[in-house]
């Protein structure tokens, strides 16, 4: 298959070689277990259990609430120690509503659902039980699953890519998978080429990547339906829309969905977790993350429980070399700085890095030289010199105008300035920024309509008298009833 170049990228080192051979390993139990209910993108899930309850392993948790929402289930059976908000650890240092739950050590399953009858299953079905097994996007985004499976309904899809490219440095959770566990990943992707009545499906995997390449060209040389595609390993390679550009050669709007080109991107993590759901009836309670860095004795890819805390797979490496300059959530062009260890293993966790001094580009600021280099390197094709200026002078529209909700954050201008500017950070203030402009846009324009309607019904005389607070107070009470 062709393949079409797209514009930007770096050439990262890869470093990979500290677990790209080390096989994935199931972690005993930690003695316990802090799960987030908010690991994915959009409404965090409500909780479906009460503190002291015990609970066994895959019951429901937490219920999602909404459609762009997840289930949370019980990684391992045991007892509900705690929820709240305000002591659990979660990635991103703030507080989210968590539960703890402490092992009882007997890894009692709860009786799961019968696996779909594939032959007669409609693509509704597929992505219904998909959204039950609390299904989220594994390359770290966290979107629910299964609304990407439901796109058929609304674009004309013909492809579906998997992503197996696993650009960022370190990070080989994905390439073991593929390695692994080829035959499960090849059933996923059948399911859900049905549930998005999608004929091809293409695996995009690095060219660094050759043993993995190799095993899934062999497991799915049966099917015609399924190709792999070596996809050059150059960062980042694993943002959608430039799988999308590499493979296929379409370009989709720098605001708008890869569907709208007729692609969906899911994950090979993603494929796998689909398979158990849909075929073993298994709900989403455990993923494969890279635990790697020189700070590290011994990296490794565990396949660990969702809500396992990092200090428990530290342990299970052997401890800490030596104190880490770094310790990363993800990798380290896009990864986030952990606020401690008893954070927890998520759904979207991809890795957890531990780096030393030798492994931390130095970091002291110089000003700008106007290499350019930056403009060379990125991938949507933006200024990011000139974005930044604007942004260190809280010019947010400037910047918005000349782009900024373009930037994937990919983190390659920082990766390549020599001047080790920042700019990826003033991107992701600027863009933050935007997003509150955006809210205060939004419920400023809802005032304003509900202002003029009950002025057009005041003026047809339809609108009732204001209530008087006690009168609103015995309607809320009537309605709850
Ligand atoms: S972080 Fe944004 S501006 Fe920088 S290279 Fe990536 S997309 Fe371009
Ligand atoms: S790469 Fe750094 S030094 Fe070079 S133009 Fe961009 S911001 Fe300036």
């Amino acid at each position: 298959m062709p393949l079409f170049r797209f514009r930007g990228g770096a050439k990262v080192a890869g470093r990979k070689d500290l677990t790209s051979d080390r096989g994935i390993v199931t972690p005993p139990l930690p003695p316990v277990l802090h799960i987030p209910l908010q690991q994915h993108v959009g409404n965090p899930a409500v909780p479906a259990v009460r503190v002291g309850e015990h609970v066994v392993k895959g019951q429901l948790i937490a219920d999602a609430k909404g459609t762009i929402s997840a289930p949370v289930h019980a990684p391992t059976s045991g007892h509900v120690t705690r929820i709240g908000a305000h002591t659990a650890p979660h990635p991103s240092g703030l507080p989210v509503m968590t539960l703890s739950l402490e092992p009882d050590g007997k890894e009692t399953w709860i009786r799961l659902p019968e696996p779909l009858d594939l032959q007669v299953a409609t693509g509704a079905q597929i992505a219904q039980r998909v959204a039950e097994a609390g299904v989220v996007g594994m390359g770290g985004a966290a979107f629910p699953a299964a609304v990407k499976l439901n796109q058929g309904q609304r674009y004309r899809l013909d492809l579906l890519i998997l992503n197996g490219a696993e650009c960022e440095p370190y990070l080989t959770c994905d390439d073991r998978l593929m390695r692994e566990r080829p035959e499960q990943l090849i059933a996923g992707i059948r399911i859900m080429m049905q549930a998005l009545a999608v004929e091809r499906a293409v695996i995009a995997v690095e060219d660094n990547k050759h043993i993995s390449f190799t095993i899934l060209r062999e497991a799915c040389a049966g099917d015609p339906g399924i190709d792999t595609v070596y996809v050059p390993a150059r960062y980042p390679m694993g943002s959608s829309k430039h799988l999308v550009k590499a493979v296929t050669g379409r370009e989709a709007p720098a605001t708008g969905l890869t569907a709208e080109m007729g692609v969906i991107v899911h994950n090979v993590a993603t494929a796998f977790a689909v398979y158990e759901a849909v075929a073993l009836g298994k709900p989403l309670i455990s993923r494969i993350v890279t635990v790697s860095g020189k700070a590290l004795r011994r990296p490794e890819n565990y396949d660990a429980l969702i809500g396992t805390p990092v200090s428990w797979l530290v342990q299970q490496s052997g401890g800490l070399a030596s104190e880490p300059r770094q310790v990363l959530m993800g990798g380290p062009m896009m990864g986030e700085p952990l606020p401690n260890l008893d954070v927890p293993i998520t759904k979207g966790t991809t890795g957890v890095l531990f780096l030393e001094g030798t492994e931390v580009a130095d970091k002291n600021v110089m000003p700008c030289i106007g290499c350019g280099s930056c403009v060379t390197v990125c991938p949507s094709g933006l200024l990011p010199l000139e974005m930044a200026k604007m942004l260190q002078h809280e010019d947010i529209d400037g910047a918005d105008r000349i782009g900024l909700r373009d930037c994937i954050s990919c983190g390659s201008c920082n990766y390549v300035c020599p001047s080790h500017i920042p700019l990826v950070q003033f991107f992701n203030y600027g863009k933050g920024r935007l997003r509150n402009q955006d809210q205060e846009k939004k419920q400023h324009e809802r005032i304003k309509i509900l202002t003029e309607q009950r002025r057009q019904r005041l003026e047809d005389g339809t609108a009732t008298a204001p209530s008087t607070p006690g009168m609103n107070e015995r309607n809320d009470g009537a309605s709850e009833r």
